[in-house]
C-alpha cells in the first residue's frame, strides 16, 4: 500500500483486483466515530454512504446529518447491524422527519434488517412517540429482510454476515460491493471473528469498532491489541478504526487514543473516504 500526505487527506493506492474501472466516485461519511459512551468529541458510531445509504441510526443521527449538512430526507436506506441502543434509537426520530417534515416524499425508507428486526423497531417507536407513527410502519417504510440485497437507488449491494458480539443483539456486518467492484467491509461492532477475516481477504477496505481499551479479555469487542493482531493478519489493507472508546484526537479525556501502527486509521467525527475514479481512494478530515 503506498501512502502519501497532502495537505489534510492521506492517500492510498487500491492494490486490489478491484481497481473500478471507470467514472466511478462513491464516498463515505463518518459523522460519529464513538462507542456507546460517546467519549468527549465523538458522537455514536456510524457511516452515511453517498449521502443515502445510513448503517445503523445512533440516537443523535438527525443532529449528526443537520450538523454536516446532509438532509435527513436524502437517507433513503438504512442498514442495521444489531439491536444496541447507540446503534438504534435514531430510528423513531427518522421515521418521525420522514413522516412530517418530509410529506411530498414518493419513494419510501428501506430498511435492512434481520428477522424480529421490524418488531424492535416498531416497538422503539410506540414507546418514543406513542399513537403518531403506527400508520407510517407499512406505508412508509420497506422492510427488507434478505441477507443479500441490491440497495435501492444505489450503485451498492450487500451481503450481511454474522459478527461476534452480544448474542441477544443478533450481530452482524456487512459486506458492500460497488457496481465497479470496490468492497468496503463494515464489521459491525464485534470482537475477532473468523467472518471478519475470511471476508477481509476479498475487501479493499475494512472498518472495525474498537469499543474497548486494554484492559481486560472482551471477546465481543476489538481491543487496540486486537486490531494490531488483525493488521498483522492483513498488511496490506487499509483499516479503518471507528466505535472508539478513546477520546477524540483534539481532547482531554478518560481514556487516550491508543498508538497503532500507521497503516491504521482511526477515525475522528467529520472524516470521509472519498473513492474516486482513478483507482485511489483517501481519507479526508475536515
Ligand atoms: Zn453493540
Amino acid at each position: 500500500m503506498q501512502k502519501k500526505i497532502r495537505h489534510n487527506a492521506t492517500f492510498y493506492a487500491i492494490k486490489s483486483s478491484h481497481r473500478p474501472v471507470s467514472g466511478t466516485m462513491a464516498r463515505i461519511d463518518f459523522l460519529g466515530t464513538g462507542n456507546a459512551f460517546s467519549p468527549k468529541g465523538r458522537f455514536h458510531a456510524l457511516a452515511i454512504i453517498d449521502k443515502c445509504i445510513s448503517i445503523d441510526a445512533p440516537p443523535t443521527l438527525i443532529y449528526q446529518l443537520r450538523n454536516a449538512s446532509i438532509n435527513p430526507g436524502s437517507i433513503n436506506n438504512i442498514l442495521f447491524t444489531h439491536w444496541h441502543a447507540d446503534h438504534t434509537f435514531g430510528f423513531p426520530f427518522i421515521l418521525l422527519e420522514r413522516k412530517y417534515l418530509q410529506r411530498n416524499k414518493k419513494n419510501n425508507l428501506n430498511i435492512y434488517l434481520r428477522p424480529n428486526g421490524k418488531n424492535f423497531l416498531t416497538n422503539l417507536c410506540k414507546i418514543g412517540f406513542p399513537g403518531s407513527l403506527e400508520d407510517s410502519f407499512d406505508k412508509l417504510v420497506n422492510w427488507n429482510e434478505s441477507e443479500n440485497s441490491q440497495i435501492m437507488g444505489t450503485d451498492w449491494k450487500f451481503n450481511r454476515f454474522p459478527v461476534c458480539h452480544t448474542p441477544e443483539t443478533d450481530p452482524h456486518g456487512y459486506e458492500l460491493i460497488h457496481k465497479n467492484g470496490f468492497v468496503l467491509l463494515h464489521c459491525g461492532d464485534s470482537g475477532p471473528c473468523e467472518e471478519i477475516e475470511l471476508r477481509s481477504k476479498n475487501a479493499d477496505v475494512i472498518i472495525l469498532e474498537m469499543g474497548m481499551p486494554d484492559i481486560g479479555n472482551f471477546p465481543y469487542h476489538h481491543t487496540p491489541a486486537d486490531i494490531i493482531s488483525f493488521t498483522q493478519k492483513f498488511p496490506d489493507k487499509l483499516v479503518l478504526v471507528t466505535h472508539n472508546y478513546a477520546t477524540s484526537k483534539s481532547k482531554e479525556g478518560e481514556f487516550k487514543i491508543p498508538k497503532l501502527p500507521k497503516s491504521i486509521h482511526q477515525l475522528e467525527d467529520g472524516d470521509f473516504l472519498n473513492i474516486s475514479d482513478d483507482g485511489t481512494f483517501k481519507i479526508c478530515s475536515i
